[in-house]
């Protein structure tokens, strides 16, 4: 027996993920309002039949022979990872008692529908129950994968393996203070003129530009594709089929534009893991039982952010595909050049809503967001307090004031479906693309030439070799050792915001 007897194990566990994926793309594209319920119960079914055969004895017996086959390769190799990861998937499944997910599963489904009806009545007491229940479990969870400093940490380490409550304290400090300057002279500054991005942009021609940027920047089409829905996301099923979804509100231009960008950076991530990993352990992650080829949620989160922001948000790449927008919506965009659109689609302005947020504010509502998972999961804020501790950071950070919890408390879906740990990836993937960026400048001679050209080939081909092909070989900080001799830095971050920021407002960090 060897490694490859294994390879065919996991390779059917990962088919039956993928399949399972498979139902989650179609309920969020296709699917009428109806399937709901039996799509449930559905995908449920096959993330059982997949943590079975995870767990069963025919795997251990396999990884064990593999193991033996294997011993003689150094530690680093694809197939001693693949073996240590699938282990780590079997001992994390071990520890979470059945019943605990099994009453996570059915929480999920009644709090996300009391969810949505608490949010649209702004009614924060309607959910206070479920989102108590969920905290108790999520604390559970803690307890049974096991923590040390903090029981925040368990939780964090499953999206972002290494990650703890102490280091990302020490990352938003850092942050805090590199920004909240820069932030302050930024908003004392005359706004730019936005109001053109609210003109009627008909749904047809907002499609036909998104595949463009998509297909633009290095998307393979015959091995993706582009639909239409209202929570985007991207989702593979193997590198050779990685599919994206946009959202084209006929108001608001830039969603579909910076929404296509990031969801085609996470995709351009899937599609180019290495062929051999397919269906194996280095393209699954056993530990959240999806078959995944990046290696975080912050490693994915931040090529999607290198594409939307490092990229797309540029002044080179409006100098460039400007005219071909404004071939398309000449009307809405009369009057308006490639600088002024490029000032408009990089305005700052502090606002309640994160998914709406810019690149300069969008840090303070993950710092605030993960500054109450952690006291939530610690028991130092109780649930019902949770609306005035929320109010009360959106002041001292945006200078706002929350005038209902549909807009504060109530607006992410993350705490109905039970998901605390995840906000965090969302600002390591910031800091990562930055970091990934600033190495791929100092290493491509000639990088910013080809950006200015529009030739994306040199940078997507060093994210090819430092990130994509590696998948889930390398921890998400050996990644960036590889790719710039740091682990994770919030120095290239806070560079690349106050070189930007300065030069569009011509302001000065106060
Ligand atoms: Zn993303």
């Amino acid at each position: 027996m060897s490694y490859q007897d294994l390879l065919q194990r996991l390779g059917a566990i990962n088919d039956v993920l993928t399949s399972s994926s498979v139902l989650v793309w179609d309920s969020r594209t296709m699917m009428p309002p109806r399937g709901v319920a039996v799509r449930g119960q559905q995908i449920a079914t096959l993330s059982t039949v997949a943590a079975e055969m995870l767990m069963a004895d025919e795997t251990s017996r396999l990884l064990d022979a593999a193991d033996r086959a294997t011993a003689h390769l150094p530690d680093d190799a694809a197939e001693r990872r693949g073996i240590a990861q699938t282990r780590a998937g079997i001992a994390l499944h071990r520890r979470i008692p059945s019943a605990l997910r099994h009453r996570q599963a059915e929480l999920r489904a009644t709090a996300q529908a009391a969810w949505i009806e608490a949010r649209a009545k702004s009614d924060f007491a309607g959910f206070q129950p479920y989102l108590e229940e969920s905290v108790a479990l999520a604390r559970q969870l803690a307890d049974a994968i096991g923590w040390s400093a903090a029981p925040y940490d368990a939780l964090i380490g499953l999206p972002e393996p290494g990650e703890t409550t102490a280091s990302l304290r020490a990352l938003f400090t850092r942050i805090r203070e590199g920004i909240a300057p820069l932030l302050r002279a930024v908003s004392a500054a005359k706004a730019p003129r936005t109001d053109f991005l609210q003109a009627d942009y008909p749904v047809a021609l907002q499609h036909d530009f998104a595949l463009h940027l998509a297909r633009t920047i290095g998307y393979d089409l015959d091995r993706g594709r582009l639909d239409p829905t209202v929570h985007p996301f991207e989702i593979s099923f193997t590198r050779d089929d990685v599919r994206i979804t946009t959202r084209y509100p006929r108001n608001f231009l830039p969603a579909s534009l910076f929404g296509t960008l990031h969801e085609t950076g996470h995709a351009l991530y899937e599609q180019g893991v290495d062929p051999a990993y397919s269906r194996g352990p280095l393209a699954t992650d056993f530990g959240n039982l999806y078959a995944v080829g990046g290696v975080s949620f912050g490693a994915h989160e931040s090529q999607s952010r290198l594409w939307e922001n490092h990229v797309g948000r540029s002044r080179d790449f409006w100098a460039l595909h400007y005219g071909a927008l404004r071939d398309r919506f000449p009307e809405q965009l009369a009057g308006v050049d490639d600088e002024t659109f490029h000032r408009a689609v990089n305005s700052v302005r502090p606002g309640l809503i994160r998914v709406e947020a810019d690149e300069l504010t969008y840090d303070f509502h993950i710092m605030l967001r993960v500054e109450i998972e952690s006291q939530l999961l610690d028991g130092t804020l109780k649930v019902k307090d949770l609306p005035t501790a929320w109010n009360e950071a959106i002041k001292r950070d945006l200078g706002l004031d929350v005038p209902d919890d549909r807009r504060g408390v109530l607006q992410d879906i993350h705490w109905s479906t039970g998901y605390i740990g995840t906000f965090c990836t969302y600002t390591i993937g910031n800091v990562m693309a930055a970091q990934l960026m600033a190495s791929a400048r100092q290493q491509l001679v000639g990088l910013d030439r080809s950006l200015t050209d529009g030739d994306y080939a040199p940078l997507l081909g060093w994210l090819r070799d430092n990130v994509h092909q590696h998948g889930r070989r390398f921890s998400r900080n050996e990644l960036l050792v590889r790719a710039s001799g740091r682990s994770l830095d919030p120095e290239p971050y806070i560079d690349y915001l106050t070189a930007k920021y300065t030069a569009l407002y011509g302001v000065v960090p106060t």
